[in-house]
C-alpha cells in the first residue's frame, strides 16, 4: 500500500489526510507544534494515525509521497530531508486536484486574493450553482473533495500553494498582481517569487482562460516569456485595445464573452485596487456562464471582507477604517490612494523588508499624523519623521487609538493599514483590526 506522509496537521494537513485516507492509502500526520483537539479529533475518527510535537525521521522517511503544509518553509530541516531522500512533495491542493473533475477557479497575486475569491464565491452562490470555497479560506479543498464534492471550486491560492503544484490545471486562472511580498521565503528573490506565482498558468489548455490585470509591469515582462495557450483575458482601469474588462467614463464594462456593463458608481467595493477585484470578479464570471443581472446583483450587494479596508464607525465626525490586513507597502499605497479626507495613518509591526518609498508621496498627499505601533519603532522613526508631520510612537493598541484621537478633528479619517506583520505585539492581523474596532467604538 503505498504510504502518504503529511508535514503540519491543520486544516489542509488534515483535510490531505482525510481524503488520503478515504482513498486508501497508508497515512501518517505529523505537526512539530500541537494539534488543535478539534483535528485531533477528526483525525481519530477517521483512524488515522498522527503525532504532535515532533517528526519521527523513521516514519517520515519511509513515505511515497509527502503533503506539506504551506506554512512550513522549505528550509524546515525535516523538508530538507525529505528532499534528500528523494521523497516528491506536494501540496494539499495538488493532491486534492487529482480526485476531482469539478471546474476550478483559481485567484492568486500579491494583494486582493481573499477579496475576489470570496467576490467570486458571492457570485457564483448567488446564480446558483454548486460551489466550494478553498484554499487560504474556507474549508480545505481535500476535504471538501472526500466529504462533500462540489462542481466548481474557487480556490484562492497563495505562492506557497503555487510552490508544490505540478499536475494541478486551473480552468480559471486569476492572477491580479506581482509586488514584493514574503521574499524571505524565496531567497529574497524577486523572480523566485514571480515564477511561484506563474505556476496558476501551468497545464492551462486551450480550454481553459487566464483573466490578468494587463498593466503590471512584472506580470507584463513575464508573459512575454511564456508560450500561453489558454484564452487571455486582460483587464485594466482604462479602456484600451484587446482588454476584455476596464473601467471607461463612470462605465464598468466586461467586452466578451457576453458583454456587461453597469455604473461604476453602483459596484459595492471602493478604491482603485477594488475595481481590478471586481473586473477580475466579473470577467471570471461571465466566463462561467453567469447571467449578466445575477453579476450585477453580486457586484452591488457585496458585503467586502473584514479587516480589508473596512469601515469601522464614525466618532464625533472621525471616521475609523480597519485595513488591518495590509501587511506589505503595495496593499497601503491602495488604501492611501482611496483616501478622501485628512488622513491619520497607523503603520508599524514587523517589517518584511519594506521600502516606503513607495508610499512617501501619498503619505504627504493624505496624512495630516502618522501614529507608530510596534514593538519597535525606529525604522519608520527614520522614514518618517522627515516628512515633518506630527507622529506618535505607540506600543499597544489602547495607546494608539488614543493618539490618533487626540491627533484627529472632525472630518478626518484615522487609517489602520500598517504595511507589516502583526506578530510583534498582536496574536496575527485579524487580533489586530478587533482591538482596534473594539476600541474606536468605545471612544
Ligand atoms: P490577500 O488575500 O492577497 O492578502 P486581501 O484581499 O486580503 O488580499 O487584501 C489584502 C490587502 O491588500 C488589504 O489591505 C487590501 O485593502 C489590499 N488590496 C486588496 N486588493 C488589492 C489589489 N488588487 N491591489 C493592491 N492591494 C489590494
Amino acid at each position: 500500500m503505498k504510504r502518504i506522509v503529511i508535514l503540519g496537521a491543520a486544516e489542509s494537513g488534515v483535510g490531505a489526510a482525510v481524503l488520503a485516507k478515504k482513498k486508501g492509502f497508508d497515512v501518517f500526520v505529523t505537526d512539530k507544534g500541537k494539534i488543535k483537539p478539534h483535528y485531533q479529533e477528526m483525525l481519530d475518527k477517521y483512524g488515522i494515525s498522527w503525532e504532535q510535537e515532533q517528526h519521527t525521521e523513521d516514519l517520515v522517511l519511509n513515505a511515497d509521497e509527502i503533503i506539506k503544509s504551506p506554512g512550513i518553509p522549505e528550509t524546515a530541516p525535516m523538508v530538507e530531508k525529505v528532499k534528500a531522500a528523494g521523497i516528491p512533495i506536494i501540496s494539499e491542493i495538488e493532491f486534492a486536484g487529482r480526485y476531482t473533475h469539478a471546474k476550478m477557479v483559481c485567484i492568486t497575486g500579491s494583494n486582493g486574493k481573499t477579496t475576489t475569491t470570496s467576490l467570486i464565491y458571492h457570485i457564483f452562490k448567488k446564480a446558483g450553482y454548486d460551489v466550494g470555497l478553498a484554499g487560504n479560506i474556507g474549508r480545505s479543498l481535500a476535504l471538501q473533495v472526500a466529504e462533500e464534492p462540489h462542481e466548481y471550486y474557487v480556490i484562492e491560492l497563495s505562492s506557497f500553494q503555487l510552490d508544490n503544484m505540478y499536475d494541478f490545471r486551473a480552468n480559471i486562472a486569476v492572477l491580479l498582481n506581482i509586488t514584493p511580498d514574503h521574499l524571505d521565503r524565496y531567497h529574497h528573490s524577486m523572480q523566485e517569487y514571480t515564477d511561484s506565482k506563474m505556476r496558476i498558468l501551468q497545464n492551462q489548455t486551450k480550454d481553459d482562460a487566464f483573466v490578468y490585470w494587463n498593466d503590471d509591469p512584472v506580470i507584463a515582462r513575464e508573459l512575454e516569456k511564456y508560450h500561453i495557450e489558454s484564452r487571455m483575458c486582460p483587464f485594466s482601469i482604462i479602456r484600451k485595445e484587446g482588454m476584455i474588462g476596464y473601467i471607461a467614463d463612470g462605465e464598468y464594462v466586461i467586452e466578451r464573452p457576453t458583454p456587461f456593463n453597469m455604473e461604476q458608481e453602483a459596484l459595492s467595493l471602493t478604491g482603485k485596487h477594488n475595481m481590478y477585484n471586481s473586473l477580475a470578479a466579473g470577467i471570471a464570471a461571465d466566463l462561467s456562464g453567469i447571467s449578466n443581472d445575477v453579476i450585477r446583483e453580486s457586484l452591488s450587494d457585496f458585503e467586502g471582507v473584514e479587516h480589508r479596508l473596512e469601515f469601522v464607525c464614525k466618532v464625533h465626525g472621525v471616521t475609523f477604517i480597519n485595513d488591518s490586513k495590509a501587511t506589505n507597502v503595495d496593499a497601503c499605497w491602495y488604501a492611501l490612494e482611496s483616501m478622501t479626507q485628512p488622513t491619520i495613518l497607523i503603520l508599524g509591526g514587523l517589517d518584511k523588508g519594506n521600502d516606503y518609498n513607495q508610499i512617501k508621496e501619498l503619505v504627504q498627499q493624505k496624512c495630516k499624523g502618522l501614529v507608530y505601533l510596534g514593538a519597535d519603532n525606529r525604522t519608520l522613526h527614520a522614514f518618517f519623521d522627515l516628512l515633518g508631520l506630527p507622529t506618535a510612537d505607540t506600543h499597544s493598541m489602547k495607546d494608539c487609538v488614543a493618539a490618533c484621537y487626540g491627533m484627529a478633528k472632525p472630518g478626518d479619517t484615522v487609517l489602520l493599514s500598517p504595511c507589516c506583520a502583526s506578530f510583534d505585539l498582536f496574536k496575527n492581523m485579524e487580533d489586530r483590526g478587533e482591538q482596534f474596532k473594539t476600541l474606536a467604538r468605545n471612544l
